[in-house]
């Protein structure tokens, strides 16, 4: 009976060790290793942390690594930001893997669509953190 309880218990435990929480996913950002989630219904891949897969809906996720390197899909400048962001930065939208990214482009540099980019820093800006990329020669 108790034996039972304890093998519930870590069950649980190992369940919520694996389910990619905000926090966790900032942590890994931060040291340069980001996690995204697959689905194990349809296979799609989500650069953030979400309850549920956003194409299918299932909640059949699992935690994945995901490369460092990637390719930029799309990008935009930000000519003039809120508050203290500084001005003139790129935004891009990255291809990581078979994930999707949005990050900041390292200040002063410069990127194009299809351009190789680089995990370089994080970024913090009003509690959301975002990956900062550089161009990869
Ligand atoms: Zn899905």
């Amino acid at each position: 009976m108790s034996n039972d309880t304890g093998a519930r218990s870590d069950a649980t435990e190992e369940n919520v060790d694996d389910r990619l929480t905000h926090d966790r996913w900032a942590a890994a950002l931060e040291a340069g290793e980001p996690l995204g989630l697959r689905c194990g219904e349809c296979g799609y891949v989500t650069a953030t942390p979400k309850a549920a897969c956003v194409r299918c809906g299932s909640r059949d996720v699992a935690t994945v690594s995901l490369p460092t390197t990637g390719t930029v899909y799309t990008k935009s400048t930000i000519e003039v930001a809120p508050g203290a962001q500084g001005s003139g930065y790129q935004i891009a939208l990255v291809d990581l893997g078979d994930a999707r990214m949005l990050g900041r482009i390292a200040d002063g540099q410069r990127v194009d669509i299809d351009d190789t980019v680089e995990l370089a820093d994080s970024y913090e800006y009003d509690g959301d953190l975002v990956g900062v990329f550089e161009p990869r020669q």
